[in-house]
């Protein structure tokens, strides 16, 4: 099998193995690492329909974790997708109206993230073992609300790991800061930040630059990673999905095996979809690939212009886990589209670091045709959870109905009859609130729990152990600080000398 190797997406000199890229999280240039190249899938698409998700996963990352061993990798595999699920098909497919939704919220914190962080624990520690690595990783992560409860959720009480959450104060749901501030395990840290998410992800990227903490980190025997999906292992399992979803479209006769596919995804920080764009080039018969965004769109502006711009207002929406202007994946996409060249992938987020905006060529912009990206705003986000309630009794969370609007919009001005799939990413319990109101506008000034009771009856759907757990643990962390000490933070809840 080939042998692949990471590059670091602004020098394309620096090379190092799945398992060091893992551990390393960010390249030290602040480039993120991509796959030297993408292998194809080899399959066969034929059996896929019968495959369990294990298998899928296991077929898919071996062809990208290459310094992985097959007991390591199927350790890894074992141990992340068990019955932490509460479903055991892992990842159903339902099919409601004109798509299939695939529900990739039956993990342990019920969001998609779920689908990469219980595995990446799992890959890090082995990655550790097969380096020779004694120091303890310190995780630090930047959330939009999801990432923090299923990364602290993932790492809590694994030996040899600290995990360190940054999240905007004001920019979560309740139930999402709920979920946070009530994490058990001694080795987990909360902070709330008086910023948004893209201040918490900018200043998480600092601190791994910062060569004098990197130095005093190593004094105290200990380093930093990520799990946020600047990391490549959070992004090869995501990649699973897509194949395992593609199966289960020809098992439920959508599709004959071998014929094309759509793919929708809400998107914020752009890590689900390139999943989807790798999947793709590996070889899965994906046609469109369609890139939802609240009104925080800058990725729609992109799609259409070919700049990149994020100057421009930030909006706190029902979607929070896609309020963010700067999709930091966007990054590997770029730098395939620029032919694999590192310096003038630099060059650009450099411009997009000092000015705010940065343009691709016209011979990059000719290679997204695969794309298209569209947004909802927030009254046709409600109106998508109403609307698909009433005309399916299936009821979705606010950040699937960006996606199932997005798709109705594209259908409309396509005519594009291809079957699709609509990445489902939150149970709509993390959001009652807002889903219960905009079924009900009437009652609208239920308390968030009456909320869960209330969607529970609309639904029949049963209420997920991750939404009982919180209506019961104990407020564990209440630390708030500002973007601008974060550093200092990390320095003194690890007492570093
Ligand atoms: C993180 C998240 C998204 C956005 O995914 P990206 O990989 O950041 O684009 C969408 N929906 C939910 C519920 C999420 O948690």
């Amino acid at each position: 099998m080939q042998q692949i190797m990471y590059k670091s997406t602004r020098n394309s000199d620096l090379r190092v193995t799945a398992s060091q890229a893992i551990l390393q999280g960010l390249a030290p240039d602040g480039g993120l690492f991509v796959p030297e190249v993408l292998p194809g899938w080899d399959g066969d698409i034929d059996i896929l329909p019968e495959q369990s998700y294990k298998q899928t996963a296991y077929q898919v990352m071996r062809l990208l974790l290459t310094d992985y061993t097959e007991d390591e990798l199927k350790s890894c595999i074992d141990k992340a997708y068990d019955s932490k699920f509460d479903d055991p098909r892992l990842v159903p497919l339902v099919h409601k109206g004109d798509a299939y939704y695939m529900e990739l919220f039956h993990g342990k914190t019920i969001a998609f993230k779920d689908m990469a962080l219980s595995i990446l624990p799992h890959l890090m520690t082995t990655a550790a073992e097969k380096n020779h690595i004694d120091d303890e990783i310190v995780i630090l992560t930047a959330t939009s609300g999801d990432t923090g409860k299923a990364a602290m959720a993932g790492f809590s009480d694994v030996p040899g790991t600290k995990i360190i959450v940054f999240y905007p104060k004001d920019g979560v749901s309740h139930v999402q800061e709920l979920q946070m501030r009530t994490q058990r395990g001694d080795n987990v840290h909360v902070v709330g930040i008086d910023g948004n998410f893209d201040e918490a992800q900018t200043g998480v990227k600092k601190i791994f630059q910062d060569a004098a903490m990197a130095e005093r980190m190593k004094k105290n025997h200990m380093r930093f990673s990520s799990a946020n999906s600047i990391n490549i292992g959070r992004l090869v399992p995501q990649i699973v999905y897509y194949f395992h979803a593609y199966g289960q479209m020809a098992a439920q006769g959508a599709i004959k095996p071998g014929e094309e596919i759509n793919v929708t995804v809400p998107t914020g920080n752009f890590g689900n979809i390139l999943a989807a764009y790798y999947a793709k080039q590996m070889g899965l018969p994906i046609r469109k690939l369609i890139c939802a965004s609240n009104e925080n769109k800058v990725l729609v502006d992109f799609f259409q212009t070919g700049a990149y711009d994020k100057n421009r207002t930030f909006k706190v929406t029902t979607s929070p886990s896609m309020d963010i202007l700067v999709s930091s994946n966007l990054e590997r996409l770029i730098y395939r589209i620029a032919g694999d060249n590192g310096e003038s992938t630099a060059k650009m987020m450099n411009a997009l670091s000092s000015q705010g905006v940065y343009r691709i060529t016209d011979a990059m912009y000719a290679q997204l045709s695969d794309f298209y990206g569209n947004y909802a705003d927030e009254k046709q986000t409600a109106e998508e959870i109403a609307q698909v309630q009433r005309e399916t009794g299936y009821v979705i969370d606010t950040h699937t109905a960006v996606a199932s609007k997005v798709y109705r919009n594209y259908v409309i001005e396509s005519g594009d009859e291809t079957p699709t799939v609509i990445a489902s990413t939150a149970s709509p319990y993390k959001f009652a609130n807002v889903v219960v109101s905009s079924i009900y506008p009437s009652l609208s000034d239920k308390s968030d729990l009456e909320m869960i009771d209330i969607l529970n009856k609309i639904s029949g759907v049963r209420i997920p152990q991750a939404i009982e757990d919180i209506r019961s643990a104990k407020l564990l962390h209440s630390t708030f600080i500002k973007g601008a000490d974060m550093e200092k933070e990390v320095a003194d809840w690890l007492k570093l000398d």
